[in-house]
């Protein structure tokens, strides 16, 4: 079964403490939503999830297939079928998203099988081509050094990309909708809606709720101060547009009071 299970997962940088105990299960096929003020941990999630070398896992677990993948290096998280779509992707010049996105499927090609001999390159640029118009990139983007001078929106889109060409089992997308005008929220949206399918679990880290008017979530969870505080269906998303975090805020201390 390839679900992820995250067990009272507490996390630190720098010896503070980040994450404080998250519990979340994502089955394929489901679409997760984290929603959560500035600052509370959703991006420290996501990172100590792929395996970010700065964190130090303190205190629970995490299964994905039943492994416990904080034993893992991110490379083989990858190669089991995580992946991470990043708040703030890097720029790597002098590396084609192109050369890029077939080193990466080659390496997990490798790792499923090492006599792998790679991707045939007319299999990949047809690939390539039909992952790019589903997100309706130039296709000149391919030849673009990865992020170098991308916009906002354009970074976002090669995310999505990758995630379309890796065939994740688990994606992880950050933020994706920072920075996104509303012509490209709805075209990356589009990508991802048509990525979903039984054997997709996704998480959506979002601030705004916008996003999730696309992407719709069938579980939405909130994140306060390194814990999730509450959990329910869509509608959780919209009570919090209507009402803000404070409503929450005030709920939590009710709750522990
Ligand atoms: P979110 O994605 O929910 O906005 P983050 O996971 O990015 O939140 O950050 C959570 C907390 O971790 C913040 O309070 C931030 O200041 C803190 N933090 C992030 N990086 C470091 C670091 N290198 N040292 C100390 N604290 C950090
Ligand atoms: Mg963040």
């Amino acid at each position: 079964m390839s679900e992820l299970v995250i067990d009272n997962l507490h996390a630190s940088i720098n010896g503070k403490e980040i994450l404080k105990g998250v519990d979340l299960t994502i089955k394929p096929g489901e679409v997760h939503a984290l929603m959560g003020p500035n600052g509370t941990g959703k991006s420290t999630l996501a990172y100590v999830l792929m395996g970010h070398p700065a964190y130090e896992i303190t205190e629970g677990q995490v299964l994905f297939k039943g492994i416990n993948i904080l034993d893992l290096e991110p490379d083989q998280r990858s190669h089991l079928g995580l992946f991470l779509a990043f708040q703030y992707p890097v720029a790597i010049p002098g590396v084609s998203l192109a050369n890029f996105l077939r080193t990466a499927i080659n390496a997990q090609r490798r790792a499923a099988d090492p006599n792998d001999k790679g991707m045939p390159i007319p299999e990949f640029r047809k690939l390539l081509k039909e992952k790019m118009d589903l997100l309706q990139m130039d296709h000149s983007f391919a030849g673009r050094y990865l992020n170098d001078g991308f916009s906002g929106g354009e970074k976002k889109r090669a995310e999505v990309l990758q995630m379309a060409a890796l065939n994740p089992e688990i994606a992880i997308m950050d933020e994706t909708d920072s920075g996104l005008d509303i012509d490209a929220l709805r075209i990356v949206s589009e990508g991802v809606n048509t990525l979903r399918g039984p054997h997709l679990g996704v998480l959506v880290i979002t601030h705004y709720q916008r996003i999730l008017n696309y992407i719709k979530p069938e579980f939405v969870h909130i994140m306060m101060d390194g814990r999730i505080i509450e959990s329910g269906g869509a509608d959780l998303a919209l009570q919090l547009e209507e009402h803000g975090y404070n409503w929450l805020r005030d709920k939590a201390e009710t709750a522990i009071i």
